[in-house]
């Protein structure tokens, strides 16, 4: 039992332990360099998720020494009157990193708000200006949650290069960005979707397959080769409990490594955004 247990912890690719290393980091150059990034972090409205991440971005910039200013606005907020708060933060110099919760209220359109924040802030990277960067692969900020799962994988050195990756997903926050990424290096990609025509047999040629679906027991143990990488961006509730994509406990017994969930991607996606407000804070103060 002990060694089964080792055996499936040396499988484990552990996304607190890879958090906490880069946390450190940050809070490393932070004090060295006698720094005081800073983010600001804008919510509209009552939605109860959105909340608990904001107050764990709150806690993590703390954690790490990034001053954040947290702007809770009413449901009934205007898009202007949103857009003319971005505007004065875009320009303040106390402020490094902008960050808009979403999802909006549906009378404010995510688009024109990402537009409107300084590509130099935008530290979710979905701005036009930053996602064209990370196309043609000259960026500044790369969006969190795939700049995860590529630190994730170069930690535990699992190499990407000419290796076949499939991405089961192509939302613009996870499944393109991703695909961009490994695609810089040097993977060989591809992306799947609802459309997908016999998907299982897409990804058993994956040696390294991501899931971002979000959809419970998803992507089971027959959809997987033997030895594959598998990572699990997913993130879904089942009867209060926290799950993601992957059927785990039959995908881990195939799988060389596998990320859990919790535990996973999940803590990178907050530790690269803090990053980004660190990288932000260079580029204001030194442009590199
Ligand atoms: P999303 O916008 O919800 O889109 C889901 C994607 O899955 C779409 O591209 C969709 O295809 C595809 N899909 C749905 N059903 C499918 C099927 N039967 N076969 C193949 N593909 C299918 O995606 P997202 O925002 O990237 O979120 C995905 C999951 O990741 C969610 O659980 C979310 O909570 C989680 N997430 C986690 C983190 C983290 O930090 N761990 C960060 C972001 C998101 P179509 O495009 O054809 O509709």
């Amino acid at each position: 039992m002990k060694r089964m247990k080792k055996q499936m912890n040396e499988k484990l690719i552990d996304g607190k332990l890879v958090s906490e290393i880069v946390r450190n980091e940050i809070n490393d150059e932070i004090i060295r360099s006698s720094i005081r990034p800073s983010l600001a972090v804008i919510i509209v409205g009552e939605d109860p998720a959105s909340k608990v991440y904001v107050r764990n971005k709150r806690n993590a910039c703390e954690q790490v020494g990034i001053k954040s200013q947290i702007f809770e606005l009413p449901e009934e907020t205007s898009e202007g009157a949103l857009i003319d708060l971005i505007k004065t933060l875009n320009e303040c110099p106390d402020i490094n990193g902008i960050l808009v919760q979403m999802p909006l209220p549906r009378h404010i359109s995510a688009k024109t708000i990402i537009n409107s924040i300084n590509p130099f802030k935008d530290v979710d990277a979905f701005s036009p200006e930053n996602v064209g960067r990370i196309v043609s692969g000259d960026y500044s900020f790369l969006p969190c949650t795939p700049a995860g799962i590529m630190k994730l994988l170069d930690h535990y050195g699992i190499s990407v290069r000419g290796k076949r990756c499939v991405v089961v997903g192509r939302s613009d926050i996870v499944g393109k960005p991703l695909a961009l990424l490994l695609l810089h290096a040097d993977a060989t990609i591809t992306v799947c979707h609802s459309k997908t025509v016999d998907l299982p047999s897409v990804c058993r040629e994956a040696d390294i397959l991501i899931s971002a679906v979000g959809k419970p027991g998803f992507i089971t143990a027959d959809m997987v080769k033997y030895g594959a990488v598998v990572i699990d961006v997913g993130i879904n509730r089942v009867d209060g409990k926290l799950c993601g994509d992957v059927d785990f406990e039959a995908v881990y017994e195939k799988a060389s490594m596998i990320t859990p969930v919790p535990g996973g991607v999940g803590p990178m996606t907050v530790t690269m955004l803090l990053k980004n407000t660190l990288t932000a804070f260079h580029l204001q103060h030194h442009g590199s």
